[in-house]
């Protein structure tokens, strides 16, 4: 343990994995930023060209080729950031992972205070926006919308804000890695993982070059992802609706039964048609439900 405390000190590999989709402008500036804070530690760039219809490869290939410390992955075709997180991890050699975006964004200003972050013993350090400056209202608004929704259906704790702009320690970067399901969110497996977190504040910094590659609905997909991937809940919704949907049934039955007995008949077949249909609504319900809940069984197991 001492000797492991010393080395943590002194100098320590760092790798540093960035996922890249058309970033042809940001990825030079991106490695000329980041060189800046390498202080005394040893830093391995893992670049991911995540299936790039622009000069990202190319860019890439001119720093690998200059630099031997610079090394990528490139994708047959785009699979999306969170597939690129996991290979750069996957590829990664270093005692410690960063990993950050491409355009700037995350300040690589913070990448010495992360550092220091693990030499106090932390096994991640973390960064987390505290203003949503230069971004659509309405991107906003739901956004925030999606942490109060997620809090509620999973027991998964995601810090407001929380960017994937962090470093970890290979234990940690393991245990991520453990998790290989394809359907990832991975802002969820960082939190499900454990290990102790700083949370670092900083203020949104606007892209230099290039522009968003989320769209609204690519956002609100990743939400349902986040929510799914984490809770079984809206199964038990379903559940729930069942047991509802079957007491008013019976409860509705045994109104009309009485009125029939005491008041006789309105319309013929009336009574009886809508009693069967409502209970029957609501055993079905029921047994959808009862489904759910195995096949969420069975989607844990899944997911290892
Ligand atoms: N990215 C990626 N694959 C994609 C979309 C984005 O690797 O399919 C990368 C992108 O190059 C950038 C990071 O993910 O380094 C964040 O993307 P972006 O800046 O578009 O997202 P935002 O900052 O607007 O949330
Ligand atoms: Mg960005």
């Amino acid at each position: 343990i001492y000797k492991h405390k010393i080395e943590r000190i002194e100098t320590m590999k760092v790798s540093i994995v960035v996922p890249c989709f058309n970033e042809e402008k940001t990825v030079p500036l991106f490695f000329d930023e980041v060189e800046k804070f390498k202080g005394a530690h040893e830093f391995e760039y893992l670049f991911i060209d995540d299936g790039s219809k622009d000069g990202t490869l190319a860019a890439i290939k001119k720093l690998a080729a200059a630099y031997p410390y610079v090394r990528f992955v490139s994708f047959s075709r785009n699979f999306g950031k969170e597939a690129a997180m996991y290979a750069g991890l996957d590829h990664s050699t270093g005692d410690y992972v960063v990993i950050m975006d491409a355009d700037l964004q995350h300040p690589p200003t913070m990448i010495p205070d992360m550092i220091k972050g693990i030499q106090e013993g932390y096994d991640c350090c973390a960064a987390r926006r505290t203003t949503r400056k230069g971004e659509a209202p309405v991107r906003s608004f739901f956004s925030r919308m999606f942490y109060k929704v997620n809090k509620k259906m999973t027991n998964i704790d995601l810090v407001q804000g929380a960017v994937d702009f962090r470093i970890m320690t290979r234990q940690m970067v393991d245990s991520v890695l453990e998790l290989s399901e394809r359907q990832r969110f991975s802002k969820g497996i960082f939190s499900w993982v454990g290990f102790k977190t700083k949370w670092l504040p900083y203020e949104n910094v606007e892209r230099p070059l290039g522009s968003t590659k989320w769209s609204f609905w690519g956002l609100f997909k990743y939400a349902i992802d986040g929510i799914t991937s984490f809770s079984i809940t809206p199964l038990r919704i379903v559940t729930g609706m069942g047991f509802l949907i079957s007491i008013f049934a019976f409860l509705y039955s045994i109104v009309t039964l009485i009125k029939t007995i005491i008041f006789g008949i309105d319309v013929p077949g009336y009574t009886t048609t809508l009693c069967a249909i409502l209970f029957l609504g609501g055993i079905i319900e029921l047994s959808i439900g009862v489904l759910g809940e195995y096949i969420a069984n069975i989607y844990m197991e899944v997911k290892n």
